[in-house]
């Protein structure tokens, strides 16, 4: 009798100490990762369904791993899987301490770079360096220490699926590498740092992968004049006194259309911008670099070349490291709202190496409502640019990005049927919503920025990160293979208060016409910076104070040539891509003033 009472209280003392077991281990997981359900709204929102199926499976796959790992009958083998699923944990969690964000590929590189370098190691860790040492502890302790099932049903099964937890690793390597790098943003922690260090580890071992170099440019003084450095005519009086450019803002939009901004005067999609045609100097539509967000931005934040992506693009120094050179303060704004973001900080590949280089950063709140996101990035624009500092800055517009319908207020809807309100995704839905989303966020936002913001010593240049395909059924950019024209045409122009150079510039885009480049960007960048025009020309080819003729074409898929070659599809920018639904839209609002007809074609 006293024996059956021993085996109940025994049991019962075991089941005490699984469950301490199984909680500890769900404690540490939550813990330890962060972005699962933002991740899940993201693709939730950007309807990308197969990508949810496959992100929520994998984490089913994780979490049975994990338990399998942490319940493992053979003794080293379970010290094995704690020890790696620690380190691994330890990694992924003290770097997004640091960073706020997950480890990616260009992350796990410039660590990588760094290796040698035991002070900027530590001082990039500091703080973090200890939570290191503790998760790993920690984690190697939960999965590592007793009770394991004694039954032997449940240790043969354990047995049979030992190398289960190999298997979360091998689907991420895979997958980072079908997505070139990409892809395993809000992956648990315990695997997902060590598959990007697979991954990168062996780029390296295939070949060495280079450093990021410092700028070895001298500094030629601030720009003063509009014409060109070593230009043989004298300059003219006044462009030799003109005050030098101080202010220098990158604005780059998101997912605008180059043909979606009308210069026509009175039109009723960017009427503002019509307006104000005056004052802005047009080189669009226009290719940008890359058809996907983070390729375009690192294309401009890394000062590439046209001729220079690949590999080579690893070591270039970024506009950053030349604006720092030059004297100017650095400023970085992420205007986009977080249902457009991946979770974490930095986006679109920043790395905690990158951020060093920025003295003001900026990312918008994620309980402003999207459709106030760019007004409140105009705001610390008109801010930053008040100071006497001459600066730079790099702002990410929150613009059109799918769903066009969240951008943008109900009561500013002006083209109808939008996709929401049709509950339909139609060619002539789409068409709408993005003409409503254009028509609030960037032609709005220009009327308030010339309104405004004092553009005294000031350049504004204007573009957006990659165009938009607007036909149902279809990626809208994106696309790694035959990408859609649309995916690469984007709006360029720029903006400035000094005469004399918007005179250069004016007669450099009539010359130019139908070449106008993301590639141009970054020359005019360092040129406007204070670099020499002979060193910028030859490095980057044309600037959009030149005269230009160079090929237009913009990149799909890896740019840094570690995943593949880059990829260049030749863009036309002299062809009509407007779609038949655009050039006859639906506008109640006008038809309301006599103008009987339901559809109303309008070019
Ligand atoms: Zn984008």
């Amino acid at each position: 009798m006293s024996r059956d009472h021993d085996v109940i209280r025994f049991d019962g003392k075991r089941m005490a100490l699984y469950a301490i077991k199984i909680a500890a281990i769900a404690a540490f997981l939550l813990w330890t990762n962060s972005g699962f359900l933002q991740r899940i709204a993201l693709l939730q929102a950007q309807q990308r369904w197969v990508t949810l199926i496959g992100f929520v499976g994998l984490w089913g796959l994780s979490l049975a791993a994990v338990l399998i790992a942490a319940f493992q009958g053979r003794r080293w083998l379970r010290f094995f899987w704690a020890a790696v699923i620690g380190i691994t944990t330890a990694v992924g969690f003290a770097y997004h301490r640091a960073s706020g964000t997950d480890l990616g590929v260009l992350d796990a590189l410039s660590l990588w770079n760094a290796r040698h370098e035991a002070t900027r190691a530590a001082e990039f860790y500091a703080a973090d360096f200890y939570w290191l040492a503790v998760v790993a502890i920690v984690g190697i302790l939960v999965f590592a220490l007793p009770p394991l099932p004694r039954a032997p049903w449940a240790q043969r099964w354990l047995k049979r699926f030992a190398l289960v937890p190999a298997l979360p690793v091998v689907a991420i390597v895979t997958i980072v590498l079908a997505k070139e790098g990409g892809g395993s943003e809000a992956l648990p922690t315990q695997f997902a740092p060590l598959s990007v260090g697979l991954v990168l580890g062996s780029k390296v071992a295939a070949a060495p992968l280079p450093h990021r170099r410092h700028v070895s440019w001298t500094w030629r003084g601030p720009f003063v004049g509009a014409a060109p450095r070593g230009a043989t005519a004298p300059p003219d009086a006044a462009v030799a006194h003109a005050p030098a450019i101080r202010r220098i803002v990158l604005l780059i939009d998101e997912s605008v259309r180059g043909d979606y901004i009308d210069w026509t005067p009175g039109n009723p999609f960017t009427p503002e911008l019509a307006r104000l045609k005056d004052r802005i100097v047009d080189f669009g539509p226009a290719a940008s670099g890359g058809n996907c967000s983070h390729y375009s931005n690192a294309i401009l934040r890394f000062a590439a070349s046209q001729d220079g992506l690949g590999r080579k693009l690893l070591s270039t120094p970024t506009l950053w490291q030349y604006a720092k050179k030059a004297g100017f303060r650095t400023v970085f704004i992420d205007g986009q709202a977080g249902f457009n973001r991946n979770p974490g900080k930095l986006q679109n590949f920043m790395t905690a190496e990158e951020v060093r280089d920025i003295d003001g950063f900026y990312a918008l709140d994620e309980k402003i409502a999207p459709p106030r996101l760019d007004d409140r990035l105009l705001d610390i624009v008109e801010q930053e640019i008040k100071s006497d500092k001459p600066v730079l800055i790099y702002a990410n517009k929150n613009g059109a990005h799918f769903p066009y319908d969240e951008g943008y207020p109900k009561e500013a809807t002006l083209f109808r049927p939008t996709m929401s309100e049709a509950g339909a995704d139609t060619a002539q839905t789409r068409v709408d919503s993005f003409r409503n989303v254009v028509r609030w966020s960037v032609d709005r936002i220009f009327k308030r920025l010339f309104d405004e913001v004092s553009l005294k010593d000031t350049v504004i240049i204007y573009t957006s990160d990659h165009g938009q395909n607007l036909q149902p059924g279809r990626l809208s950019h994106c696309s790694v293979e035959n990408p859609d024209p649309r995916e690469g045409l984007v709006p360029l122009f720029v903006i400035t208060d000094n005469e004399a150079l918007r005179a250069r510039l004016a007669k450099a885009a009539a010359e130019s016409r139908g070449h106008g480049s993301h590639f141009a960007i970054v020359p005019t960048v360092l040129e406007l910076l204070g670099f020499g025009h002979a060193d910028i020309a030859k490095a980057f080819g044309p600037s959009l104070l030149d005269k230009s003729g160079r090929k237009t074409e913009f990149t799909s898929g890896d740019i840094f040539g570690l995943f593949a070659e880059p990829r260049r599809h030749p863009v036309d920018l002299g062809k009509e891509y407007l779609e038949p639904a655009a050039l006859t839209v639906e506008k109640p609002s006008l038809s309301a003033r006599g103008n009987g007809a339901g559809g109303v074609a309008v070019r």
